[in-house]
C-alpha cells in the first residue's frame, strides 16, 4: 500500500535546522520512501506506472505535516485516578493513590489504559514509554491500537519475599513475551519504580535483569527533595552516586524527572549514555520544582517530555509540556532566548526517540518509519502562517491534531479513530470505574 500526501505543509531538518515546507511525501508500507518539494520532480515520481498500483492520495493543503510525538514518561491505566488526589504533595498523592492502586485488576488496567492510549493518539502522540504493572494487558491494548511503545513493568518493593519474586518474574515475562513484539513496535526497559520504593538489593536484582537481557534501565529520580534527603540519609550518598554504584548507569538508563540534583550529579550523568524525562507540568502541579533542563543541555544531555500519569497531570497532551517549558524557563531565567521552538520540537520528537533508545522515529526524512501527524492550520489561532513553527509550540494544542500514522498505519483520519471504537472504550472505562468508585 502506497500513500502519497500532496501539497502539504511539513516540518523537515535542513542543514540541521527544522523548516516548514510546502512537499510531497510518499509512505510505502511502513517507511518515509519520498519527499519531494518541487511539484514537477513530484509529477515525474508520481509515472502513469504508480498510478496503476493502489494509491491512496490525500490533499495535504492546509495541514502541517510533522514526526509524531513522543511522550517517554507515564502511566496510562491512571485515567482512572484523574482528579482523585489533586492539589497535594507526591508524598501526599502516593497516600491517596496507592491504596487504591492496590486493588486495580487487568480488567481495570485494560480499559483505562486504552482511554489514555485514545487520549494520545487524538493529541498526536504516536509513541510513549509506560511504567506500571499488568503490563500483558497494556501490552494488547497497545498491539490493538497500533502505537509505538515501550512497557516496563514497575517495581515497588513494600512487599513479601514471595510478592517481590513474582514481580521480578513479570518483569522477565514482559520482555520476554513483548520486547521487538507488535511489528517491532513494542520494545521494553527494566524499571525499579524509584530510588526509595525499591531497596538496594531489589536495585540490584533488576540491574542484573537488565544486564541479562541488554535492556535499558528507566526509573523516577530525584523527583522531590524527600526523595533526595532520604537516599542521603541512608546511603550517605547523593541519587547519582548512588545509581553509580549499583552499576545502573553502566547501562542505557532513562530518568524521569531528575528535579534536584546538583553539578556534581549533571557532571556525572553527562558522562554516561543517560536521558531525562522532563515532566513539567507534572512537577509544577505537585509542586515539586522544575528540573535544571538548561543545565542538562549545556551537558550535551539528552532531554525529552514525559506528561507523567493523567492523575498528576491531568492531561496526556505533548503539546502542552512543549508551551510550557518554553514559557516557565524564560520567565523564570529572564532570559527570553531560552527554549526556542525549534529545540522543544526537537525535545519531543528526535530527543524522544533518542530516550527511548529507538532508530528511524522522530523525524521526517526518506527511510524513516512513518509516524507522523497532521495538524489542521486552517483555524484562526494559526494564521497568518508567517511562523508555523514558532505556531506549533505557542498557538497549538493536541486538540488541533487531525490525522496520526503509526508505522505507516493510519490511525486517525480526520479526528476519526480507525483503530479503537471509541463508544465501547468510554462505555467500558466507566464501567470499570464504578467498580472502584
Ligand atoms: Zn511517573
Amino acid at each position: 500500500m502506497k500513500t502519497i500526501i500532496k501539497n502539504g505543509q511539513f516540518l523537515l531538518r535542513e542543514n540541521d535546522e527544522l523548516i516548514v515546507s510546502t512537499a510531497n511525501l510518499i509512505i510505502e508500507n511502513n517507511m518515509i520512501t519520498s519527499i519531494v518539494k518541487s511539484s514537477d520532480d513530484f509529477n515525474d515520481l508520481f509515472s502513469e506506472e504508480s498510478l496503476i498500483e493502489k494509491v491512496n492520495v490525500i490533499d495535504g493543503r492546509n495541514k502541517l505535516y510533522m514526526p509524531g510525538l513522543i511522550n517517554a514518561h507515564t502511566h496510562t491505566p491512571m485515567s482512572l485516578l484523574r482528579g482523585y488526589a489533586d492539589d497535594v504533595s507526591l508524598r501526599e498523592w502516593f497516600e491517596h493513590i496507592w491504596p487504591i492502586e492496590a486493588k486495580l485488576d487487568g480488567d481495570a488496567i485494560k480499559w483505562a489504559s486504552l482511554l489514555s492510549i485514545v487520549e494520545m493518539i487524538q493529541s498526536g502522540t504516536t509513541c510513549f514509554l509506560d511504567m506500571y504493572d499488568h503490563m500483558e494487558q497494556i501490552a494488547e491494548c497497545v498491539d490493538l491500537a497500533g502505537m509505538r511503545t515501550c512497557l516496563c513493568r514497575g517495581v515497588i518493593d513494600f512487599c513479601s519475599k514471595q510478592e517481590l519474586d513474582a514481580k521480578l518474574q513479570e518483569v522477565r515475562a514482559l520482555t520476554v513475551n513483548w520486547h521487538g513484539k507488535a511489528e517491532g513496535r513494542i520494545s521494553t526497559m527494566i524499571a525499579p519504580h524509584s530510588l526509595t520504593t525499591v531497596t538496594s538489593e531489589t536495585l540490584n536484582r533488576l540491574v542484573r535483569i537488565a544486564d541479562e537481557f541488554s535492556l535499558p534501565i528507566h526509573t523516577h529520580f530525584a523527583e522531590v527533595t524527600a526523595d533526595v534527603a532520604e537516599i542521603k540519609h541512608k546511603y550517605k550518598l547523593s541519587p547519582t552516586r548512588y545509581l553509580l554504584q549499583h552499576g545502573v548507569l553502566n547501562r542505557k538508563c532513562l530518568l524521569a524527572h531528575a528535579v534536584h540534583i546538583d553539578e556534581d550529579d549533571i557532571n556525572i550523568l553527562s558522562e554516561h549514555d543517560v536521558s531525562i524525562a522532563h515532566n513539567p507540568s507534572s512537577n509544577l502541579k505537585l509542586g515539586s520544582g522544575m528540573a535544571p533542563i538548561p543545565e542538562f543541555l549545556e551537558k550535551n544531555i539528552n532531554v525529552a517530555f514525559g506528561t507523567d500519569s493523567s492523575a498528576s497531570n491531568n492531561r496526556l497532551d505533548v503539546f502542552t509540556e512543549m508551551r510550557a517549558t518554553s514559557l516557565l524557563y524564560k520567565g523564570f531565567k529572564h532570559d527570553p532566548e531560552l527554549f526556542p521552538a525549534t529545540q522543544v520540537i526537537d525535545m519531543a520528537t528526535i530527543n524522544g526517540a533518542r530516550a527511548l533508545f529507538l532508530e528511524d522515529v522522530g523525524e521526517l526524512r526518506v527511510g524513516a518509519r512513518a509516524d507522523l501527524i497532521a495538524v489542521n492550520i486552517d483555524q484562526p489561532h494559526f494564521y497568518p502562517h508567517s511562523n508555523l513553527i514558532s505556531s506549533l509550540v505557542y498557538s497549538a494544542s493536541g486538540a488541533d491534531v487531525v490525522d496520526v500514522w503509526v508505522d505507516g498505519r493510519q490511525l486517525m483520519k480526520n479526528k476519526e479513530l480507525l483503530t479503537i471504537d471509541i463508544d465501547k472504550t468510554v462505555h467500558e472505562f466507566k464501567r470499570v470505574y464504578k467498580r472502584f468508585f
